[in-house]
């Protein structure tokens, strides 16, 4: 599964409006820098799922690697914690969803990526499947019309 160019477009764009708003409110140049350069490496570039995980696994420092669901599955809560967080102080403050705050909400959501790779290759799954997986059960549940409501087995 690929990013399709629409969606690129609006990931690659976050780095150039980011730096808009920080240069047009005074931040200094270098936070700007920083965005740029971890966002670069999305620029022309298509990734799979798989090609994500595969390369995020690579990055993967923990005990029992590879034999090891739990680390995994509490980072990932951790980093969704870390994401509402950010919404959290948005509504607290009635912030405007703008370029840098976009940039910090998603930017935990890659670290929630992260660990939903790594879930999957602890259990030995294909990101791209779970993705294809997910899919197939929510327009299940849309056909059956019981998308809403709650439980597991809709
Ligand atoms: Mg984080």
């Amino acid at each position: 599964m690929c990013l399709d160019s629409s969606a690129r477009h609006r990931l690659t764009s976050i780095p150039v409006l980011a730096g808009c708003w920080c240069l047009k409110g005074g931040a200094n140049a270098r936070s700007w820098l920083w965005t740029l350069r971890n966002f670069s490496n999305f620029w022309g570039s298509e990734m799979t799922f798989d090609e994500y995980q595969e390369r995020a696994f690579g990055t993967a420092i923990y005990p029992d690697l590879g034999e090891n669901i739990y680390y995994p599955s509490m980072g990932l809560a951790a980093e969704a914690g870390e994401l509402l967080n950010h919404v959290k102080k948005l509504m607290r403050d009635r912030l405007d969803l703008n370029p840098v705050n976009k940039y910090h909400i998603l930017s935990e959501l890659g670290d929630v990526l992260w660990y939903a790779a790594a879930i999957a290759t602890e259990c030995g799954e294909k990101l791209s499947e779970v993705a294809k997986k997910n899919l197939a059960k929510l327009e299940a549940r849309k056909q059956r019309g019981t998308i809403g409501g709650s439980g597991e087995e809709r």
